[in-house]
């Protein structure tokens, strides 16, 4: 656990910076709720960026100020201009560069001062400051924790942010991470007149149809494997493009395997272009991050992780995970 130096941030963020947020590859409501939270406590005394390496889902672009958020796959050479004058960087909900995926090199040589604020397992020493703790549910809590820490007062447009955040990154309160604090902190962005069950409708009720085209293959190529109590669904990037796929559309689809009867481990593996996303998830003692960093060039969180293979044959790929999970429970 790392934790920050809150007298020296306060000093620097005392007179107007330029300060850029960012964030993870492919971001998810943790990670843009926090940054665009992060966004509205900074922009009125500083000037403020939000850098996101890759498009984000659409299920997120109603979030607000998101229209603001700068995509730097997109736009590089304006983000690199930007990215040279900052004075303080933020490194949201990420504990690796490479998590930053084309930016990860601009930052490594940044000069700029770095705070890093995220709850992933074992973080890099990236950064100038560290807050850090994989306990805690999301890197939105964190930033709440930041927030109040600060003084800064929180308002509606904070607070539906953070909200998001936390929702996602939880599965909707139900994680073993989630904490009476973390309650709390949703009583108090509550009292803040967020509309809640509109968020919900928006995060969760506003699925394109391609969707549920994918989920209906992805059920179809289930295998189960009772031996491990692991579960394994799949897609193939001609199913991607026979379903006209939109980013987002596969979110949460690794945790329906979960809930079959004595299934304590769920792997979804998606080819795409440049290979194999894979995404891990456990209920229990099963350590997915672990699992990840052995044999998928990933990790993430005991229980959710992602990872990613070079290689375009998703039945070798089948082959070399059940001999990962052999190799891994005799362990
Ligand atoms: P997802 O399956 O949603 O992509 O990722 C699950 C969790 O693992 C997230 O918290 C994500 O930040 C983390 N994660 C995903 N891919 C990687 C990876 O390649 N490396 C590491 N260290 N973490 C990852
Ligand atoms: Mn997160």
């Amino acid at each position: 656990m790392y934790d920050l130096n809150y007298l020296s941030i306060q000093d620097k963020l005392s007179s107007r910076k330029n300060i850029v947020i960012t964030t993870h590859k492919s971001p998810d409501g943790d990670a843009l709720g926090s940054s665009l939270a992060l966004f509205f406590a900074l922009y009125k005394n500083h000037n403020v960026n939000i850098i996101v390496p890759n498009e984000f889902p659409n299920y997120l672009n109603w979030m607000p100020s998101s229209n603001k958020i700068k995509v730097y796959e997109n736009e590089t050479a304006n983000c690199d201009l930007i990215l040279d004058k900052a004075d303080i960087i933020f490194c949201l909900d990420f504990n690796k560069l490479y998590r930053t995926y084309l930016m990860s090199e601009k930052l490594k040589l940044s000069d700029a001062y770095m705070i890093m604020i995220d709850h992933h397992e074992e973080p890099d020493q990236f950064c100038d400051q560290i807050l850090s703790n994989p306990l805690i549910s999301s890197t939105a809590e964190l930033v709440y924790e930041f927030l109040l820490n600060l003084n800064f007062q929180i308002n509606r447009n904070i607070a539906t942010c953070l909200y998001t955040g936390i929702i996602t990154d939880t599965g909707c309160l139900k994680y073993p991470n989630v904490t009476n604090k973390t309650h709390e902190i949703i009583a108090q962005l509550m009292s803040l007149k967020i509309n809640h069950s509109i968020i919900h409708q928006k995060l969760f009720d506003n699925q394109n149809k391609s969707r549920f085209d994918l989920l209906k293959i992805c059920l179809n190529n289930l295998q189960v494997f009772h031996d491990y109590n692991a579960a394994v669904i799949f897609l193939n990037e001609s199913d991607l493009i026979k379903c006209n796929y939109k980013k987002g559309d596969t979110e949460g689809f690794v945790n329906i395997p979960l809930s079959i009867k004595n299934i304590y481990f769920s792997t979804f593996f998606v080819e795409f272009k440049d290979g194999i996303k894979i995404s891990f998830r456990s209920q229990g003692d099963f350590d997915v991050n672990l699992f990840s960093k052995n044999y998928f060039n990933g990790g993430g969180h005991k229980n959710a992780a992602g990872g990613f293979i070079d290689d375009k044959n998703i039945q070798k790929v089948l082959v070399y995970f059940l001999d990962s999970l052999k190799d891994f429970s005799n362990n």
